[in-house]
């Protein structure tokens, strides 16, 4: 499978021609938050795949209700005038669940299509309300969006827009990274400065020019960077003021990841838009969708057709299967269970890792969490080694050790299923020290504990 898997797959974010030398670790099996690969390893998923198996893997109600659906209904198009009941019922339910007025949903089949939904949609919505001219989407750098041309546009990822450019009308401010960037500021002054970049550069552009910004709760791709308490207040108060459109990317925040349905109530923040994927199907389907606000959604349906759309938007299968993902989600209290039992447990023991050598910060917000690896502590300090060797290093570590944790530069991200048990989280924690203990071993025996 190694061999096949060289010679005809080409894999996402990745260097296949190195990949195709190592082979790819084959995944064959999964339970809960336990992997088995085709080597028989058991593996603790400590990513929930991609962010995105909330519930755990091998749910057999999921399967059966795809299969319910299948048999009866496969497929069929939300287009020309026509409808069909898992859409609709799913449609309804997020309206149910989705704070404020956020009561309509236009359906994707990923976070990435979501948010081009989103850049067409707030474009539109100005037109209609005759300022075509606003068409500007201010985002931010390290930001995460997807990696269509749109969502990767959105995203303030160097590396991808260096491979193939970027749409127009796109801008980006700086992040809410203190760890990295806030210097000798306190992590509130921080925060502050932060959001209000947003305001000085809608002023450099003209508030007539700009359409909306985007943002996710807690940036999860570029490094699960938890924002100081100020930013999202003032960023409320800024898209206030000006009377923009605020689009939350809940791709991964959304569905209990941060110990609420989404990351906007854990915040504060009151979208006029918000992205969904992941966790909606928990990953059983792919799924996503972009879910407006009264105002915006009625603007849009006003005038004309709005044209866009996807022909799996809506998919019946994806459907179902979202909509008993959140009735698993719902009656089994699984949000309740991230609030008052895994995430108590796993912070205690997660911001315990900072007495470790090599942690800087230990962070968490809900069941996304965070460590920063640095060679001194105190000054907060980069490593001599070009970013990401020792972050890649600890990874493989973890591997080596069947855990999985995902680098990000030199920082260390988990985001586990939201099932995880206490005892589970015994062997993350265990996983996660030891294999910080080899990495820190190596580190020294190689010379690379120094800093920039
Ligand atoms: N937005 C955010 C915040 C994400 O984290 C991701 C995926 N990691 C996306 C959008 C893109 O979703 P997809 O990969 O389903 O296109």
């Amino acid at each position: 499978m190694q061999a096949l898997d060289a010679k005809h797959h080409m894999h996402p974010f990745t260097e296949n021609a190195a990949l195709a030398r190592k082979g790819a670790r084959i995944m064959v099996r999964g339970e809960g938050v336990w992997l088995t690969d085709s080597e028989g390893h058991r593996i603790l998923d400590g990513m929930a795949g991609l962010w995105c198996t909330n519930i755990g893997y091998g749910r057999k109600e999921l399967g059966d209700v795809a299969k319910r659906q299948m048999d009866e209904l496969a497929y069929y198009n939300t287009f020309f005038q026509t409808s069909h009941v898992p859409a609709i019922a799913l449609a309804a339910k997020l309206a149910e669940l989705a704070p404020g007025d956020l009561n309509h949903t236009f359906f994707a089949g990923s976070g990435s299509e979501a948010n081009d939904t989103n850049i067409r949609a707030v474009r539109r919505y100005w037109d209609i309300k005759g300022q075509p001219e606003k068409r500007v989407i201010i985002a931010r750098t390290n930001g995460y969006h997807g990696s269509t041309m749109g969502g990767g546009s959105l995203g303030g990822m160097a590396p991808i827009h260096a491979h193939g450019g970027k749409i127009d009308g796109i801008v980006h401010i700086g992040e809410p990274n203190w760890w990295a960037q806030g210097g000798d500021m306190t992590p509130e002054a921080f925060g502050l400065m932060r959001a209000q970049e947003l305001e000085a550069k809608i002023l450099e552009l003209g508030v007539e020019k700009v359409a909306a910004f985007i943002g996710e709760p807690v940036q999860g791709a570029g490094g699960v960077i938890i924002p100081p308490s100020t930013y999202w207040p003032e960023i409320q108060r800024i898209v206030d003021k000006y009377g923009i459109l605020l689009i939350a990317d809940e791709v991964i925040t959304g569905f209990g990841r941060t110990g609420n349905w989404f990351g906007s109530e854990t915040f504060g923040i009151r979208p006029h838009i918000m992205t969904i994927a992941k966790g909606l199907s928990s990953g059983y389907q792919p799924i996503g969708g972009s879910i407006m606000c009264d105002e915006v959604a009625e603007i849009l349906g006003s005038h004309g057709d709005f044209n866009h759309g996807y022909t799996y938007s809506g998919h019946p299968v994806a459907a179902a299967v979202a909509l008993e993902n959140l009735r698993i989600i719902e009656e089994e209290g699984i949000i309740e269970h991230v609030r008052n039992v895994a995430h108590p447990y796993l912070n205690e023991r997660w911001q315990a890792l900072a007495d470790h050598p090599l942690v800087g910060e230990a962070k968490l917000v809900g069941l996304m969490g965070s460590i920063a690896l640095t060679p001194n502590k105190a000054t907060r300090a980069k490593f001599a080694s070009e970013t990401g060797t020792v972050g890649y290093r600890c990874r493989e570590r973890c591997f080596a050790n069947n855990l999985i944790m995902r680098h990000v530069g030199d920082r260390m991200i988990i985001a586990p299923p939201l099932v995880i048990r206490p005892e589970e989280i015994d062997v993350l924690i265990a996983r996660a020290r030891k294999s910080l203990d080899e990495c820190y071993a190596g580190l020294k025996d190689d010379g690379l504990l120094k800093a920039a």
